[in-house]
């Protein structure tokens, strides 16, 4: 049985993260408070294809603030960013590359435009998701994982190619530590074709077309449309006429209270201040 389209996201609006990222907030969307109905995932920022031009004296990006309690996948579809964090990790994700940042107990970290792309400029395109951890993981150790671009597998088909950055696909299952079960693929188009994907019952679910359009059970979908799916079936058909490029999330949901303040996710507000206070107390760092 497919998983029914429940609703269609689009924001016609921006927002800048510092002076780097142009997003639009999909998850959970302008005027909309953190909630579990789209569990675990907490945040969708999409930053859609922007033309960066060069910057002579200055670089771009969001300097240090912490983060507690959930993880924070960056996607790369074009860009350069470059980031460090207090838990004594560091590097480039580079385009067509994930990072797997697992905040936990807590950290602070970094992100900038590296040096060369600030200086030459180009398309900067990228996805910020914001997952949350069960309430016995939110103080787990501090954990970066690095999906490069040949580390991905990637099960390719006709017209189609599936990158596996978490989960199963057919019998290809991608490594990455996860806390709790996901599936999440870019998929990619590179001729006309259709595909028919399998996701587990009770998934949350949804997809992202990030380049062309795309049809979806029947449906026409555009660059920069969020279907939301039910939770009950167990496949996805979709197929395109053209190049297209497209993320499928799916994961678990996770049946348990929020509570918020903006860099940390946790279950009370008793956790959030302590959140703080150790913030203060220079607990989320070990390397400045
Ligand atoms: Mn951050």
């Amino acid at each position: 049985m497919q998983k029914n389209i429940i609703k269609i996201e689009h924001p016609r609006q921006y927002h800048m993260v510092w002076d780097w990222f142009r997003v639009a907030n999909y998850i959970p969307g302008y005027g909309r408070e953190m909630t579990s109905d789209t569990s675990p995932f907490l945040m969708l920022d999409y930053n859609a294809r922007w033309e960066i031009l060069p910057q002579w004296a200055h670089r771009p990006g969001v300097g240090f603030h912490p983060h507690r309690g959930f993880e924070t996948v960056t996607i790369v579809y074009s860009g350069e960013i470059e980031h460090q964090d207090t838990a004594g990790h560091g590097g480039v994700i580079w385009a067509d590359e994930v990072q797997w940042m697992t905040a936990g107990s807590g950290l602070l970290h970094n992100e900038f435009m590296t040096a060369d792309f600030s200086r030459v400029g180009g398309v900067q395109h990228a996805i910020q998701l914001w997952v949350n951890l069960r309430s016995s993981d939110k103080m787990t150790s501090p954990r970066y994982q690095a999906l490069t671009r040949s580390s991905i597998p990637e099960v390719l088909f006709g017209g189609w190619r599936v990158r596996v950055i978490a989960g199963r696909f057919w019998d290809i299952q991608w490594v990455a530590n996860t806390f709790s079960p996901v599936e999440l693929y870019d998929v990619r188009f590179d001729y006309a074709w259709q595909l028919d994907i399998e996701i587990p019952e009770n998934y949350t679910t949804m997809l992202l077309v990030t380049e062309w359009e795309i049809i979806v059970n029947g449906k026409k979908l555009e660059n920069g449309d969020m279907a939301n799916f039910a939770r009950s079936g167990s496949s996805i058909s979709i197929s395109s006429n053209a190049i297209a490029k497209v993320l499928i999330m799916a994961w678990e949901p996770i049946d348990e209270p929020i509570s918020h303040y903006w860099p940390f996710v946790m279950n009370t507000e008793v956790e959030i201040r302590q959140a703080f206070a150790d913030l203060n107390a220079g607990k989320m760092w070990t390397i400045v």
